[in-house]
């Protein structure tokens, strides 16, 4: 195979759209993360993908092979739900050997792959334990255990970390990224969670309302958000709306310099994320009063929340990155440096237009 292909693929359940003209490219052996809120359609275009949901419209590649009609069971795609769906009465060997046992493999080739599995995901120690008496981290490797055996030529998960507490999460998420870069597998997974897409992704997919809104790597995603609702559901960000004019933005009664690729009275929305917004003495563009109405030390960063001309604002610092200290009452100034800016046109102003 060669990487999986959507081409221009849509759902609706009766007059609910639920994924809208979605194309995208999985490449191989890469693991790509469809990140977005709930009801945004991640999950139906992962059944999508696993031929458990027929689409609308549109079709599936795996390589040069058109698979949009190939039932679930033909498509060799290993999956993973967000509860695990283990069986209660088989011992960890036998849920993993399970699906080779009904496949035609024998007792103890089976058998002899299920340890090799559990061995991969550190559970060799417990093959003859009953699942009931797991932990939910190992009920999680059990899963992904059963769901390699196939050799899968694509793995699926949907929200595989929602089951586990916050640090168990974190450790398994690395856990998971560590074991698909080694067996190389093509991994599709499902979340809401941005560290999570963050902590394992090459690529991301951001999508809200059925539709991907940007396709990027981490870094892509997060630095060089291409609208507003991907700079508002990555991260966090201080909002303004404004309208462009010469050399910049005007802000109320505020300018802004800036380099807006758009012409002049154009309505836009701008954004910048609180660690790049400044405290500082420097002289440089964009400097306005600002009071301080809210000081919270985070451990690592310390949030400033102002009350400006352009409304609130949150100014973060990283631990022992500098920075003024202030305390709640404080009169300052904030920077605003242009090339931290991100500019989108108005959401909404688009949305009235229309
Ligand atoms: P979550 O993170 O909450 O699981 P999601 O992004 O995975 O959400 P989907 O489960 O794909 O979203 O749902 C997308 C939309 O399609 C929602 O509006 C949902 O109500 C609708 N939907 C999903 N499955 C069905 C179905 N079988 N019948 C009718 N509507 C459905």
């Amino acid at each position: 195979m060669s990487g999986l292909v959507l081409k221009g693929i849509s759902k609706s359940f009766g007059g609910t759209r639920a994924v809208e003209q979605v194309n995208l490219t999985f490449a191989e052996g890469q693991l790509t993360a469809l990140l977005g809120p709930s009801g945004c359609g991640k999950t139906t275009l992962l059944r999508m993908i696993a031929g458990l949901e027929a689409p609308s419209s549109g079709a599936l590649l795996l390589g040069a092979r058109n698979i949009t009609d190939l039932p679930a069971h033909r498509r060799k795609f290993g999956m993973v739900f967000q509860n695990f769906a283990l069986f209660p009465h088989l011992s960890v060997r036998e849920n993993v050997a399970y699906s080779l046992s009904i496949s035609g493999v024998g007792r103890s080739e089976a058998a002899e792959r299920a340890n090799r599995l559990l061995d991969l995901v550190q559970l060799s120690a417990f093959g003859d334990r009953r699942i009931g008496a797991l932990s939910g981290g190992q009920r999680q490797r059990v899963a992904i255990a059963r769901a390699l055996a196939q050799e899968p030529e694509v793995f699926l998960l949907d929200e595989p970390m929602s089951a586990l507490d916050a640090k168990l999460r974190e450790e398994m998420q690395v856990e998971l990224r560590l074991l698909q870069q080694r067996l190389g597998i093509t991994t599709v997974v499902v979340t809401h969670d941005q560290r999570e897409a963050m902590t394992m992704a090459d690529s991301i997919v951001v999508m809200s309302n059925g539709r991907v809104e940007q396709v990027g790597s981490p870094q892509d995603i997060y630095h060089r958000p291409e609208n507003a609702f991907v700079a508002d559901f990555i991260g966090k960000a201080n909002f303004f709306d404004g309208v462009t004019e010469a050399g910049g933005i005007r802000i109320g009664a505020t300018h802004l310099s800036a380099k807006p690729n758009f012409v002049n009275g154009s309505p836009v929305r701008v954004a910048i994320r609180p660690e790049r917004a400044c405290l500082d003495d420097d002289p440089g563009e964009n400097r306005m009063p600002a009071k301080v109405t809210f000081v919270r030390d985070l451990g690592p960063v310390r949030e400033y929340h102002l009350e400006t001309a352009f409304g609130p604002m949150v100014v973060e610092y990283a631990l022992g990155e500098g920075g003024k200290t202030l305390v709640i009452g404080d009169r300052t100034e904030v920077r605003l440096p242009p090339e931290a800016l991100h500019v989108f046109p108005d959401p909404q102003a688009a949305v009235a237009a229309e």
